[in-house]
């Protein structure tokens, strides 16, 4: 169970790749980050027109306002913003966007930009219209950062030369270019930042409908046949997030293949994620064992995160960036001042009756933990 990613977290730094994509091959199956196999397939999945892009209608609907009126205006379009969780779409739409403009794309990311000389050597390689990605750009070096407000403003660097008293600033002019910068972390954007961008966009989880759109799109690329209900099983368990359904749909052809007759139906589908320990709300062994030990030790609680811990073998910073935001999302656990407390919810789905008249937080039936009583 260590081997899972918490969703957003360090990356060694000075690689130019898709932050937030670690490699790791021996992580779960419900992490929202992308493994190396997910990489190798995510190039050949991913839409390549916003056309073909699902969901986020606002998001799409914006976005071809603001493309559509560059081009009629025959310049780059404003600087752009995807903010979201990882595996919710933010690369594909960045290489839509070229896409749509017809424009060559530059991809790096924030912790790949260590030194404000590597961003400038990029910035001036550009040319006139093209897009430049900047992955988990909320870790960018803050001297690159400064650079790149210039950049962004005046399409201008000012590239220093010498040292202490000699040094002095040469203006180099870059080429009108787009900036796309993706955060999994807006909050930590700085505000001079953010203000750069003409247009932001947040980007939502995917409802189960959409993902059944994801993954019958993806089931037809990779030549997996399937049947009514199988996408559908396996939506209900991807959390919200397209690279999750996609790398179960994927894991379910392996079992269909193996041990059934090759096509993804909802039965195939029901038996291949009870091998793989995704329940049918997409919680795995750890997120079950952070539930079981909060339910069946401590009585649903609260207690601290640190005594979770220690029930599961886990690692605190595990329980709480791995396990938790998932759990608290899904309304199965809450963080209170005084500690976890398992809803109502998870105790119904551990197929246990939740305590009458027990303080619980929220929507217990109970006092509430700050009832002055
Ligand atoms: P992010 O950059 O936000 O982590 P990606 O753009 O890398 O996410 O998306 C992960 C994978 O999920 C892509 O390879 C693609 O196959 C799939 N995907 C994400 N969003 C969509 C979408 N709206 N429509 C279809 N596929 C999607």
């Amino acid at each position: 169970m260590t081997g899972r990613q918490p969703d957003d977290h360090e990356q060694p730094a000075g690689q130019e790749q898709s932050a937030g994509h670690r490699p790791s091959d021996e992580r779960a199956l419900t992490s929202a980050q992308a493994d190396v196999d997910d990489r190798a397939f995510e190039t050949s999945l991913r839409p390549r027109r916003l056309i073909d892009f699902v969901g986020q209608e606002r998001v799409r609907e914006q976005l071809e306002l603001v493309l559509e009126s560059a081009r009629r205006r025959g310049q780059p379009p404003d600087h752009v913003l995807l903010s979201g969780p990882p595996g919710l779409g933010k690369t594909s739409l960045a290489l839509i966007i070229a896409a749509e403009l017809g424009a060559a794309i530059r991809v790096t990311s924030g912790p790949a930009i260590e030194r404000a000389g590597d961003l400038a050597a990029m910035l001036s390689t550009l040319s006139e219209g093209d897009v430049l990605f900047i992955d988990e750009i909320h870790r960018i070096a803050r001297p690159a950062e400064e650079l790149l407000y210039v950049a962004m403003e005046d399409f201008r660097v000012d590239v220093v030369v010498g040292k202490g008293h000699g040094a002095t600033a040469i203006p180099l002019d870059v080429a009108p270019f787009t900036l796309v910068g993706a955060t999994t972390r807006s909050g930590l954007l700085t505000g001079p930042l953010r203000d750069r961008f003409g247009f932001v966009a947040h980007m939502d989880f995917y409802s189960d409908v959409e993902l059944v759109r994801v993954m019958t799109r993806s089931a037809e690329v990779l030549g997996v046949p399937t049947r009514p209900g199988g996408t559908e099983e396996i939506a209900g368990r991807s959390r919200g997030t397209p690279r999750i359904a996609n790398r179960l749909l994927r894991r379910v052809r392996d079992y269909a293949e193996v041990r059934a007759d090759g096509v993804v139906s909802r039965e195939v589908a029901r038996s291949a994620l009870a091998v793989y320990d995704v329940d049918e709300l997409g919680l795995d062994r750890l997120d079950r064992g952070v539930l079981d030990a909060l339910i069946r030790r401590f009585s649903g609680g609260p207690v601290g995160v640190a005594t979770i811990a220690v029930a599961v073998g886990e690692e605190v910073q595990t329980v709480e960036e791995v396990a938790e935001p998932f759990l608290v999302r899904a309304g199965l656990l809450a963080r209170t001042p005084r500690g976890r407390v398992a809803t109502d919810a998870a105790w119904t789905h551990l197929g246990l009756t939740p305590p009458a008249g027990r303080a619980s937080w929220p929507g217990g039936t109970g006092p509430t933990l700050f009832d002055p009583s």
